[in-house]
């Protein structure tokens, strides 16, 4: 399972940002998960889709694609019941899951 995570509807980039995502993670063709945004302030904006780059290298890494769950949940989005640095910087907490493999 992937997420649940920020995701690109909300997670709103620099130009720096956006080339550390390019240059880290080359080989997966991540331009695909970034989308151009307005900008503010004279500064170019991005979007980046972190649950697309992480499915591409899970993939990239030999994972099937049937083993892998996408969270369609965004944190900030949904900040009134998840945690969200983003959505509140001040009042923010963590998002912790516990996986295990049940034995018989
Ligand atoms: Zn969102």
């Amino acid at each position: 399972m992937i997420g649940p995570s920020i995701l690109s509807c909300c997670f709103e980039v620099d130009e720096d940002v956006k080339d550390l995502f390019v240059e880290t993670f080359e080989n997966l063709k991540v331009m695909e998960n970034i989308k151009l945004g307005n900008k503010k302030d004279g500064k170019q904006k991005y979007f980046i889709d972190t649950m697309g780059i992480n499915y591409k290298e899970m993939l990239s890494l030999g994972l099937q694609k049937e083993h892998i769950c996408l969270s369609s949940i965004c944190t900030k989005c949904n900040k009134d019941w998840m945690h969200s640095y983003r959505g509140d910087p001040i009042e923010n907490g963590r998002n912790i899951a516990f996986i295990c493999l049940k034995g018989d």
